[in-house]
């Protein structure tokens, strides 16, 4: 039986809107869609299965990149629509949906290459990660393929004395009456999509999807040591990712843990130069997936050049587990 966080996640991917912003995010698609034609010469004429196809925007990609057939698997409901638009698009002989979890479904051969977007908020919040996986082990020939390739979280402090000023001193004197018992509650309060500014290096936390395993996933600590460029409040800490779509030939070379100080953003690719990066940093173009800020209650006051240090840790909660 299906798990009940399952099957609320799977009904959430049932509705259209969800797909709209997935689709509409340009960044996100041309990257997919700039990867395949990447690896158009390796996809053509292979096996591909798409893990969580959705709409099966990206199988039709792989079926007119010239897969040979694709298996796109869709646990929620719009493995239907799916289904009517493959035909639409006169790709039923390649484009075989199938309604299920990954986890359950049996095609009839190993497959050549496996693509997935799976990346939640923050890389891992929610993340599909460990179903891709799970696809991997048990469905990917050896050599194959596998889009996104390595996905790597970045994280710095940021400061924000707009959003603090405007919602935390804010309640000190609100048209003349003392407010501050709002305070604490307004600290709480980090749901907005403020402008940040970064002061620091960046961490980061590296994923290779050729060797990675599920179990890893249960609790991620990184170490972060960064100087602060200059002086200023720390509000909090900003994280965002980037994935990129490498060959099974350019594997990691496995650094996850780089000096931060000599984090140099320019030597983050691990593949060629040419290949597709799909990045929510930013300084980049704006994606739906945005940056996630996890604000500290007090602001922190640093000095130029001050060393900042400490860890980070990412778990699984209980009640709604990362892995599904
Ligand atoms: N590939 C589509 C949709 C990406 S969203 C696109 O790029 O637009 C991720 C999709 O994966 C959702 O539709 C979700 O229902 C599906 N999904 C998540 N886990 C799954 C699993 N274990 N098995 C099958 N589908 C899954």
């Amino acid at each position: 039986p299906i798990p009940e966080h399952d099957r609320v996640y799977f009904q959430s991917y049932a509705h259209i809107g969800i797909h709209e912003s997935m689709i509409k995010d340009r960044v996100r698609t041309d990257a997919y869609r700039s990867a395949i034609a990447y690896h158009q010469k390796f996809i053509e004429g292979k096996v591909v299965m798409d893990v969580g196809c959705g709409t099966g925007i990206l199988s039709v990609f792989c079926a007119r990149a010239g897969a040979k057939r694709v298996y796109a698997v869709e646990a929620s409901e719009m493995a239907t629509q799916a289904r009517e638009i493959v035909k639409a698009n006169n790709l039923n002989d390649k484009v075989i949906v199938i309604h299920g979890r990954v986890e359950d479904v049996e095609v009839e051969d190993r497959v050549d290459v496996i693509i997935s977007e799976w990346m939640g908020y923050m890389l891992l919040y929610e993340t599909m990660l460990p179903s891709v996986l799970f696809a991997r082990d048990k469905w990917l020939k050896p050599g194959g393929l596998i889009l996104p390739s390595h996905a790597t979280l970045f994280m710095a402090p940021i400061t924000n004395s707009e959003r603090y000023e405007g919602s935390v001193d804010f309640w000190s004197d609100v048209y003349g009456i003392n407010m501050s018992a709002l305070v604490p509650l307004a600290k709480k309060f980090t749901s907005e999509e403020p402008s940040i500014e970064i002061i620091g290096g960046e961490n980061v936390k590296h994923i290779d999807c050729y060797t990675f395993k599920a179990e890893e996933l249960k609790s991620i600590t990184t170490k972060y040591k960064v100087s602060s460029m200059m002086l200023a409040p720390i509000h909090g800490f900003g994280l965002w990712f980037e994935v990129e779509f490498n060959g099974p030939s350019n594997p990691s070379d496995g650094s996850s843990d780089l000096n931060p100080l000599e984090n140099n953003p320019k030597k983050r690719r691990r593949g060629p130069e040419d290949a597709v990066l799909l990045s929510t940093a930013p300084e980049d173009e704006p994606t739906h997936w945005h940056q996630t800020i996890l604000y500290f209650p007090d602001p922190i006051e640093v000095k130029q050049d001050q060393i900042i240090e400490g860890s980070l840790t990412v778990s699984q909660s209980e009640e709604n587990p990362l892995s599904k």
